[in-house]
């Protein structure tokens, strides 16, 4: 029964994700269709300027191969390349990354946790989940604010665990991205996620970022949480499985190490 509710979400995800493809990509053929009727009018009674409607189909066409590399990123069921990572090491190797692409406004605030525990992730898809969770706190902060990046170690306790779906408890690396942006409705944290959901304008949001953030943190045996208060701002919150080296011996409880409650 498990398998098989599995399946239904995941043809409901398929459903979604190719209904937001169709739509998206009839709306750029409507620009290119257009824009190539008028130049062909324009033509046919010797009028040759045309340059701008072939301008417009040609970005038109730009957008949908945008689209569609998108969506085979997202389709691809990329392999991962795990390594031993020190995510301090990781969040400081991206900030000046980060800080060019908040802007002016957004101020980046790093607090990196000491003695913090080693994970096993690709690191490339940890910078990649950074930078989509960098943008989305900025467009969250229009007239700008504080966007603070924090790691520590964290205790997952089998209470937290037996609340949450396909969590094990233990020891967590958590990697919590927040801002003091305009936070989510309830409705929007459910399908916040979604592939293709998106409440930006045409053009500014595909609905792709957090999708991917989460399909990562999934096929990484992490876990994903957001906690998010309209008018007051959203944190996301990673946890990536603690990664023992030799001699370093499994502990079933953590003094030192947040424990998340709810
Ligand atoms: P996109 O950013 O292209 O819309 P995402 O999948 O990254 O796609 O995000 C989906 C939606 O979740 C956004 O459109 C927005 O409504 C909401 N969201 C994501 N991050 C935040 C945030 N930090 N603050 C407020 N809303 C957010």
């Amino acid at each position: 029964a498990e398998a098989q509710a599995r399946q239904g979400q995941k043809m409901e995800a398929i459903g979604q994700l190719s209904g937001g493809v169709a739509h998206d990509f009839n709306n750029m053929l409507a620009i290119i269709m257009g824009s190539l009727h008028v130049a062909k009018r324009r033509l046919e009674r010797g009028d040759t300027d045309v340059v701008q409607f072939l301008d417009g189909a040609l970005e038109g066409a730009g957008r949908a191969a945008g689209l569609t590399q998108r969506l085979l990123a997202f389709s691809r069921k990329q392999p991962l390349t795990p390594e031993v990572a020190d995510m301090n090491a990781l969040v400081r190797g991206l900030d000046e990354l980060l800080r060019r692409s908040l802007g002016e406004t957004v101020r980046l605030e790093l607090a990196l946790g000491g003695g913090l525990w080693r994970t096993r992730v690709d690191k490339g898809q940890v910078e990649n989940a950074l930078v989509n969770l960098a943008i989305n706190a900025r467009d969250a902060m229009p007239d700008g604010g504080k966007l603070t990046i924090e790691t520590m170690n964290a205790f997952l306790d089998d209470a937290y665990a037996s609340a949450h779906d396909e969590v094990t408890p233990g020891q967590y690396v958590l990697l919590a991205v927040s801002d003091a942006g305009v936070g989510m409705t309830r409705k929007v944290m459910e399908r916040a996620f979604d592939p293709f959901f998106t409440t930006k304008d045409a053009g500014k949001g595909t609905g792709l970022g957090l999708s991917q953030v989460y399909g990562f943190v999934k096929q990484s045996g992490g876990h994903i949480k957001i906690y998010s208060e309209p008018g007051q701002g959203t944190t996301i919150k990673i946890y990536l499985a603690r990664h023992y080296g030799e001699g370093e011996v499994r502990a079933d409880v953590v003094l030192d190490a947040e424990v998340p409650m709810g």
